[in-house]
């Protein structure tokens, strides 16, 4: 198989979250592939719900030879790992994600499935994903419009906070 470039967008607004999201990469990295690009740390506003707790967010190239719906169980098993303390003795509610970890753009692919889309069917509307996308990638070309990730931000009219750290 051949070796592809993925966009990753990681997010955390629970707990340590510098840490959460630098084991998460490290997880990424051994289980996953190489990680080849990281973006600076944002501190970003949550988007789509109320919390007082801002997200750190940070976008990550990826180069893998995992087929997509593998990288997704992959992701999943380190989200789990990290954000979901496991209930002891069966079922127990669980605590909130500490860590949120999105497939953004896969090469030029267009990926339709029930468990999985790509690209990330909220990317354009979101500058918290955005602005750090840009930062590593900001001439990768979303499939869907033909626009680049810079060009999708200059469009993009979310004005929720995203700062650099
Ligand atoms: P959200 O990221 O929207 O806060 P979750 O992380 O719980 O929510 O993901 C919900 C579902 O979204 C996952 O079970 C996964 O199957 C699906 N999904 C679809 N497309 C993608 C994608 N591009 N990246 C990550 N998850 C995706
Ligand atoms: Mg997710």
């Amino acid at each position: 198989m051949e070796m592809e470039e993925v966009f990753l967008l990681l997010g955390s607004n629970r707990g340590e979250r510098r840490q959460i999201l630098e084991r998460a990469l490290a997880l990424v990295g051994e289980r996953a592939g190489e990680v080849s690009q990281l973006s600076s740390l944002y501190e970003t506003e949550p988007w789509g719900f109320e919390d007082a707790v801002p997200f750190l967010n940070q976008a990550a190239a990826l180069r893998t030879v995992r087929e997509p719906l593998e990288l997704l169980g992959i992701l999943q098993g380190i989200e789990e790992e990290l954000g979901r303390r496991r209930p002891v003795g069966g079922a127990g509610p669980y605590l909130p994600r500490t860590i949120d970890i999105d497939i953004l753009l896969w090469g030029g692919r267009v990926i339709r499935g029930s468990r999985l889309t790509v690209p990330h069917p909220r990317l354009a509307l979101r500058r918290f994903a955005l602005v750090p996308l840009a930062e590593i990638a900001a001439e990768a070309v979303d499939p869907l419009t033909g626009l680049t990730v810079a060009r999708l931000l200059e469009r993009c009219d979310d004005h929720g906070s995203v700062k650099r750290l």
